[in-house]
């Protein structure tokens, strides 16, 4: 294929990808992008993410990424509805900038991961597994999905099919290795809930770390995921090795199990609790 015939087969996808992801703000510490009507993503320059969902009378901010000047003014730029800020769990780069805000959501399986902390000085409004959240036909569904953390949770949008997951399932690379542990069939559980959403018409897994994938995960990604996890728990996993990662990341000798886009970390003495 010829220089010009490339470029002939490049410009529509590129064409294509700019109608459907537009970037509408951009600062020093981050940018956002419109990935469908009334669904942005915030991009941070050290990776992390959040999502703005909007509805009719509210919106919704999923995480709040790590250090983010004013973000509740950069959010204003894109709302002025009410704001509800939920946090798919504890970690400080899902977290960081709280502070900005008045009031946040989380399951209280995770107030665990709070105590390292300096306190919260708003008010804490603790979701629930399958609670409903009423932006204004716009409705989201709050699953809890541990195993990352105990509270983690994952977002529901019904209606366009999107789960927003965190670091539930990994953005490539789920991290199972951290304190307090999870035994694996813990993740194996969250792992088939998420299927059996995915029977019922979820078909965009958007992850909490969006800039290492730039696009939702499919069905296919969560298949891999359990098929990894169960050889884990069944003991035939062949292929893990150990996972080098030069910080410190909650365990003495961490191994890492890889297939295809799915990765996980995990610790071999914590597999069975
Ligand atoms: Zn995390
Ligand atoms: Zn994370």
């Amino acid at each position: 294929m010829n220089k010009k015939s490339i470029l002939l087969l490049a410009f529509p996808l590129l064409m294509g990808w700019m109608a459907s992801a537009q970037s509408v703000y951009k600062n020093q510490d981050l940018e956002i992008t419109k990935l469908e009507d009334h669904l942005w993503v915030f991009e941070t320059t050290d990776k992390t993410t959040m999502y703005l969902i909007e509805g009719e009378k509210k919106a919704m901010l999923i995480d709040t990424g790590t250090k983010c000047e004013k973000l509740n003014e950069v959010v204003r730029a894109i709302t002025k509805k009410p704001l509800v800020v939920l946090l798919t769990h504890m970690h400080g780069d899902h977290a960081g900038n709280i502070d900005q805000f008045g009031e946040i959501w989380f399951h209280p399986a995770d107030t665990v991961l709070l105590k390292n902390g300096k306190p919260y000085q708003g008010k804490i409004h603790f979701v629930a597994d399958n609670q409903i959240f009423d932006l204004g036909k716009k409705k989201l569904q709050i699953i809890h999905m541990p195993a990352h953390t105990p509270g983690s949770i994952v977002v529901l949008d019904h209606a366009a099919g999107n789960c927003f997951s965190g670091d539930a399932f990994g953005s490539g690379q789920v991290w199972l290795q951290l304190k307090p542990y999870a035994p694996i069939k813990t993740y194996i559980s969250s792992l088939v809930r998420m299927e059996t959403l995915m029977d019922m018409g979820i078909t965009k897994i958007y992850c909490g770390h969006y800039p290492y994938v730039k696009k939702a995960y499919d069905r296919s990604y969560i298949q891999t995921m359990l098929k990894l996890a169960k050889s884990l728990d069944d003991g035939t996993a062949r292929n893990a090795v150990p996972f080098d990662r030069k910080v410190s990341i909650g365990c003495e000798h961490p191994m890492i199990l890889t297939e295809g886009v799915a990765s996980i970390v995990y610790d071999p003495e914590h597999l069975k609790y």
